[in-house]
């Protein structure tokens, strides 16, 4: 209950895929970027971020504009 993130109370994850692979993987929201060594350790490919996970299916958010 400390802290100025103290609002953050829940982890919130966010789910990353990888273009080759199509492997899906949730991280923190502070997490900038995520690597996928599906193709080798020494050849990491980048992960792309998806939209967070929310409830009920939704196609598309209506834009505040
Ligand atoms: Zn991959």
């Amino acid at each position: 209950m400390k802290g100025p993130r103290s609002r953050h109370k829940f982890n919130v994850l966010r789910v990353w895929e990888c273009p080759a692979c199509k492997k899906r993987e949730f991280a923190p929201a502070r997490v900038a970027s995520l690597a996928c060594r599906c193709e080798g350790a020494d050849r990491p490919r980048w992960m792309c971020l998806l939209e967070a996970k929310s409830a009920g299916p939704k196609a598309a958010e209506p834009k505040p504009d």
